[in-house]
């Protein structure tokens, strides 16, 4: 019996053949670091399930910009965390606040490191959505009917103001414009929230400045270490009325081809480990630009994996960023950037 002609290994066999027929590529150009950013000075709290990411004061981050700048990283999405909270999320678009602030700082001291800023209002309502509410009117519960009417408890007791929540969104978005941010990342999830965003830009001077739509957001469990960091988990019910069913890959189509006819530049997928399929579909559907959010918790299980020797670090984080850029995502937003950059400039 004759071997086949056409034999794989053959081209394995090395490491100079391997490099010459590698198919994907992992570069410095495509990460993004996000970063969180909290009120005070020379504050740097290190968050701990995410192990090596911390809570930075605006000194601070601006310290830690030059650092990814000298590392060459190309850009960073910012977080607003431990800010103040009210029902209307005001502190989300207050000209003073925390992420204009440090939005100002970068642009005035790392001029030339693009500044993605997180547009979302969980960070900023006192329930914690990342719209603001409508409470449905809920009766008093025995004789006394005059009684006030029982706090809402339940997701079926309110109801996201579409109008009121579009509003407040564009608002901040407006005001990181204004700040100098380079590019707007929108994560709420609300319909119509990208063409609202786009009107307050073009009509206010802002229609050079991109967005970068979080287009497929999935109602996920990996967000928790997250949710640690900016404080921001909903004091009742869940976001499923707004996230992506994570069980749904049309629905992540159609909400791209939404995104799209609202004017975004740039569609995000998020997370990205458990949802290749996603961005794998996305890219062939549409071949616009996509990126790809490595979230908290794929970060925090390979931190906690390694941590027991379980598995090693490096090699692990380096092989699912290179399955998040085989899987078709041109950006990756990841909190290994900084390491993954220091370790492909040492190659
Ligand atoms: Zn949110």
């Amino acid at each position: 019996m004759g071997y086949p002609a056409y034999q794989p290994r053959r081209l394995r066999r090395l490491e100079p053949f391997r490099r010459l027929v590698r198919e994907t590529r992992l570069a410095v150009d495509q990460l993004v670091m996000p970063l969180f950013v909290r009120p005070g000075k020379n504050v740097r709290v290190p968050i701990p399930s995410m192990p090596g990411q911390f809570q930075l004061s605006v000194d601070q981050l601006v310290k830690e910009c030059q650092d990814l700048r000298e590392h060459r990283i190309p850009a960073v999405l910012l977080f607003g965390t431990g800010q103040q909270k009210d029902e209307k999320a005001t502190h989300a678009f207050a000209k003073d606040g925390t992420m204009q602030q440090a939005i100002q700082a970068i642009k005035a001291q790392v001029p030339d490191l693009v500044v993605i800023g997180d547009v979302c209002l969980c960070a900023y309502t006192s329930h914690g959505h990342c719209g603001l509410l409508k409470v449905r009117h809920v009766p008093a519960k025995g004789k006394n009917k005059s009684a006030k009417p029982a706090v809402p408890q339940h997701e079926r007791d309110v109801v996201i103001d579409q109008e009121a929540t579009l509003d407040a969104l564009a608002k901040t978005a407006l005001s990181h414009a204004q700040a100098g941010a380079d590019i707007i990342a929108p994560s709420d999830m609300m319909d119509g929230r990208v063409g609202a965003i786009r009107r307050v830009l073009d009509q206010t001077g802002h229609g050079h400045v991109p967005i970068m739509s979080y287009t497929a957001k999935f109602s996920s469990n990996l967000y928790a270490p997250f949710r640690e960091a900016v404080d921001s988990s909903p004091s009742f019910g869940d976001r499923k009325s707004y996230q992506l069913d994570i069980a749904n890959a049309e629905e992540a189509l159609r909400e791209a081809q939404l995104d799209i006819e609202e004017g975004a530049d740039i569609l995000m997928v998020k997370p990205a480990l458990a949802y290749l399929d996603i961005i794998y579909r996305i890219k062939e559907r549409f071949g616009y630009p996509v990126a790809a959010f490595n979230v908290s918790g794929e970060y925090a299980m390979v931190k906690a994996a390694s941590a027991r020797g379980w598995l090693i670090e490096r090699p692990t984080w380096l092989e699912i960023l290179l399955s998040i850029r085989r899987a078709g995502a041109d950006t990756i937003i990841t909190y290994w950037a900084k390491e993954a950059a220091k370790f492909l400039h040492e190659r």
